[in-house]
C-alpha cells in the first residue's frame, strides 16, 4: 500500500522540466512534459519527438529524374522538327513574307520555351540563406522566430523552407516537387517556371491555330453521300454532323504523312495546352494570394497575407515601375507578400 501511495504522488506532481533550445543553445525550465516547445528568446521550435516519417530515398531517384528531363527535351525538339516539315511549305506556300514571319514566330517560341525549361529544371531551387544558430550571444532575440530543425540537413528551416526527400534538401520557399523538370519548385527557379508555363501554353495555342490551318489546305477533298434532305429539324443536324465525322475519317486515309504529323500535332497541343492552362492558372491564383502551393496545404486561414494583385508584380520583381527593374529580373529572386 506504502509503495502505491507513492507511486501516485510521483505521477501527480507536476515538476519544470530542462530541456535545450537548439536554436541559441539556452537551457529552458518547461513547466509541462510537452514534446514541442518554442523558444521565448530566439523563437525556434524544438520537437524533442520527431516523427520518424522519412523513407530511405535511393540514390539513383535524382538520375532517373534527370534521364527523364533529358527525354523530355529530345521528344521536344523532335516535335518542333516535326512540326516545322509539315507546316512550313504550307505557310512558304502563301507567301515569303509570311514564311519569314512564322519562322521569327516559331524561333522566339521554341528558343524561350526550351531556356525557360532547362533553367528551371537544371537550377539549384533554392539553397536556404547560412544563418548563424546554435550559440546564445550571437543569436539575438527572435532571430529565429518559428524555424524549425531540419534532422537531415542539420540545418534551421525557416517556415516557408521544406525539406524535399527526392532533391534530400532542404528547399526555401518550396512550391512543390514537379517530375515533368525533375526538380523543386522553389525560390531560385519559381519564375523560371511560370515562364516556361507561359511560354507553352502560347506556344502551344500557336501550334493548334498553325497546324489546323496548314491541315485545312491540304486535308483531301471530302466526299459525302448525303440522301436527299429537306426542311431543318434536330434529327436532321444530327445526320449531317455524322456524315461529316465519316467523310473526313474517310479522307483521312488518303492522307499524306504530312498530314498525319498535322493531325498529330493538332491533337496533343490541344491536350498539353489545357493541362499546361489549368497548372498556369492554378500557379497564378497562389502568387496571387501570396502563397505556394505547399503554405496553401498547411494554410489555417488566418496565416495569408492580402490578395492583391501587386503580389503578382513582386513575383516577377518588379514592385512598381516595370522598365526600372527590368534589368534585374533574371538576377533576383522571387519575393512573396509575408
Ligand atoms: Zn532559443
Ligand atoms: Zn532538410
Ligand atoms: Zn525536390
Amino acid at each position: 500500500m506504502a509503495d502505491l501511495a507513492k507511486d501516485h504522488l510521483i505521477t501527480t506532481v507536476s515538476e519544470d522540466r530542462e530541456a535545450t533550445c537548439w536554436g541559441c543553445g539556452l537551457r529552458l525550465l518547461l513547466p509541462s512534459s510537452a514534446p514541442i516547445f518554442k523558444c521565448g528568446w530566439c523563437g525556434a521550435i524544438t520537437n524533442q519527438n520527431p516523427r520518424d516519417c522519412e523513407r530511405k530515398c535511393s540514390w539513383w531517384r535524382p538520375w532517373r529524374d534527370r534521364c527523364f528531363v533529358c527525354i523530355l527535351i529530345v521528344y521536344m525538339l523532335f516535335v518542333i522538327c516535326g512540326g516545322v516539315w509539315a507546316l512550313y511549305p504550307v505557310v512558304f506556300s502563301v507567301n515569303s513574307f509570311s514564311g519569314i514571319f512564322h519562322s521569327i514566330i516559331t524561333m522566339i517560341l521554341c528558343v524561350t520555351t526550351l531556356s525557360s525549361f532547362s533553367l528551371a529544371a537544371f537550377q539549384c531551387a533554392g539553397k536556404p540563406p547560412n544563418i548563424q544558430w546554435g550559440i546564445y550571444p550571437v543569436v539575438r532575440k527572435g532571430d529565429l522566430e518559428d524555424y524549425t530543425f531540419c534532422r537531415y540537413c542539420s540545418k534551421p528551416k525557416s517556415p516557408r523552407t521544406h525539406h524535399c526527400r527526392t532533391c534530400r534538401m532542404c528547399i526555401w520557399d518550396m512550391d512543390h516537387h514537379c517530375p515533368f523538370i525533375g526538380n523543386c519548385v522553389g525560390a531560385a527557379n519559381h519564375r523560371y517556371f511560370l515562364l516556361f508555363l507561359i511560354s507553352a501554353v502560347i506556344s502551344t495555342i500557336y501550334v493548334s491555330i498553325m497546324s489546323a490551318y496548314a491541315g485545312w489546305h491540304i486535308w483531301p477533298p471530302l466526299t459525302y453521300r448525303f440522301s436527299r434532305l429537306s426542311g431543318f429539324n434536330r434529327d436532321m443536324a444530327f445526320r449531317v454532323a455524322m456524315e461529316v465525322f465519316v467523310a473526313l475519317l474517310r479522307s483521312a486515309v488518303l492522307l499524306s504523312a504530312r498530314g498525319l504529323v498535322l493531325v498529330y500535332l493538332f491533337v496533343t497541343s490541344i491536350s498539353v495546352q489545357v493541362g499546361l492552362g489549368l497548372l498556369l492558372w492554378q500557379q497564378l491564383c497562389y502568387i496571387y494570394e501570396g502563397k505556394t502551393y505547399l503554405s496553401h496545404l498547411s494554410s489555417r486561414g488566418n496565416d495569408v497575407g492580402p490578395k492583391d494583385c501587386q503580389n503578382i508584380f513582386r513575383f516577377f520583381g518588379c514592385p512598381y515601375p516595370i522598365s526600372r527593374y527590368m534589368p534585374n529580373f533574371l538576377r533576383s529572386r522571387k519575393r512573396h507578400n509575408w
